[in-house]
């Protein structure tokens, strides 16, 4: 039973009304809940601090949460502290080449602030109300990923508190071994409190493309051609089912440019994809990176929202990916494991632009991210349960053709598995935690590390 003792005086303040913490005792999953003690509004960086330090004292854990969008209670702790980052979210000011921003700002609000004066992060997730903390923990997967590596490649300088509730600057040159612990290493030694984003030039508007393929095998022929070379900005892939039983395999292009327009014949020169079912597009620069907006504002508006979402969010490399994609596409019974709106991405990605060493790839240079982003029309509990098993059943069929997991996927893992997962990493992650959260106090969700 935690001690009771008396919380910090805080810039911000903590919560305990039944009303904050069941609100934080939920995700965009929906289908883990666990209660914390009291919740977090950080005023300053200090408050995590004094607050990582009270947690201590009592026994209690902490957990940061940015927008909630995780899907399997990765920012809940049952009993212990939810710290409430967006309470922490000033941006600027913006420079040429970088931007320092406070953890739980938004990436659309860093956007914003960023094309103000004509830059932009290289890499955006595709939905944009994710918090900079949030992503950058797990490493922050976008359509350009291909060239500029993830999020958390992407990084001057962070400001953490570490679990012991140290406050530390760390970068590529400055205290480096705690900056790889933090960069897609899940929340386990630090709570992002400041991060120091690259940024270069935004274009004005994107030259889209959606190409439509007959079969699974012209599409990633087409993939594997552009991933080889820059032609495009980003290309993102998309197998959607239809209601009478038709099936679309997308690959989703675009090239960025600013006053003169790209030749389209050049751009699709060589691509095998159905010239009739070409859907070609200009649109500004925000909008494309907006562009989840539309399904948000769909499901939000058609209650699919609140529903849950088991995703299953993997890497699978080329050499394998025709075989395992071909058996779960098999496999998939669409209505019920994806729902109507659901679908699976399959995004070629070139594995040596990630730098981020905790991020875990397949052995080959080139990569797809494999999701399932399952969208069931249901609110069953037993229905999410039987989809978190087949998570776990198509994670299992994954991993044997050496393939890895995108640590955001709804499904259990024991600490054997997140040993296996990190693999020869995993030693350095362990070294990073008894250094700088010595008593396992953070981020408890992802059940890494043994509780104390
Ligand atoms: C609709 C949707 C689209 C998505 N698209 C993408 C995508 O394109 N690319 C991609 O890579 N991912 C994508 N994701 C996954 C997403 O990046 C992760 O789930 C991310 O962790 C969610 O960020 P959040 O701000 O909602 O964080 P939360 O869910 O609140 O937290 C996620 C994890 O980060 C930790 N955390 C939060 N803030 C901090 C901090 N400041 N310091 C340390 N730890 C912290 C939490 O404790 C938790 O473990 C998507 C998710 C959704 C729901």
């Amino acid at each position: 039973m935690p001690a009771t003792i008396a919380p910090p005086p805080l810039v911000g303040e903590l919560r305990f009304d039944e009303a904050t913490r069941s609100e934080r005792a939920d995700d965009f999953g929906h289908i883990v809940h666990r209660v914390p003690n009291c919740v977090l509004l950080p005023g300053s960086a200090d408050d995590v601090a004094e607050t990582l330090d009270w947690a201590a004292h009592q026994g209690r854990r902490l957990a940061p949460q940015g927008q909630r969008h995780s899907t399997f209670g990765r920012s809940q702790v049952e009993d212990g502290i939810v710290a409430e980052m967006s309470t922490l979210r000033k941006i600027g000011p913006v420079e040429s080449d970088r931007v320092e921003v406070e953890a739980g700002a938004k990436w659309s609000e860093v956007l914003r602030a960023t094309l103000a004066r004509g830059r932009t992060p290289p890499v955006l997730p595709e939905y944009i109300e994710l918090s900079v903390g949030g992503t950058l923990i797990v490493g922050g997967v976008g359509g350009t990923t291909s060239m500029f590596g993830v999020q958390s490649d992407n990084l001057i300088e962070l400001e953490v508190v570490t679990g012991n509730g140290q406050p530390f600057a760390c970068s590529a040159s400055h205290n480096a071994d705690l900056f790889d612990a933090v960069r897609a290493g899940l929340g386990q030694v630090g709570v992002i409190t400041k991060a120091t984003l690259e940024l270069v030039a935004a274009p004005e508007s994107v030259r889209r493309f959606l190409l439509f393929y007959p079969d699974l095998a012209t599409m990633l022929n087409d993939a594997r051609l552009l991933a080889g070379e820059n032609r495009f900005d980003a290309v993102q892939g998309a197998i959607a089912f239809a209601p009478g039983g038709g099936i679309a395999f997308r690959l989703d292009a675009a090239k960025n440019f600013d006053r003169n327009a790209p030749d389209d014949n050049g751009l699709l020169a060589g691509l095998s994809d159905d010239p009739a079912r070409r859907e070609p597009t200009t649109i500004p620069y925000f909008d494309y990176l907006n562009r989840f907006a539309a399904l948000e504002a769909t499901l939000k508006a058609n209650g699919q929202w609140r529903l849950p979402h088991p995703w299953l969010t993997t890497f699978i490399g080329d050499s394998q990916v025709e075989s395992v994609v071909n058996a779960e596409l098999d496999a998939l019974d669409p209505a019920a494991d994806l729902g109507p709106l659901g679908q699976v991405v399959l995004s070629p990605i070139r594995r040596s632009a990630i730098s981020s060493p905790l991020l875990r790839l397949p052995a080959d240079e080139l990569c797809y991210a494999f999701n399932l982003i399952r969208i069931p029309a249901t609110d069953d509990a037993d229905e999410a349960s039987r989809l978190v098993d087949a998570n776990r059943a198509a994670y299992e069929r994954v991993r044997i053709a050496g393939g890895t997991l995108y640590p955001v996927s709804a499904l259990p893992l024991s600490q054997g598995e997140w040993r296996d997962h990190f693999g020869s990493a995993f030693d350095q992650l362990d070294a990073a935690k008894r250094e700088f959260d010595p008593a396992n106090i953070l981020t408890p969700g992802y059940e890494i590390f043994q509780a104390g």
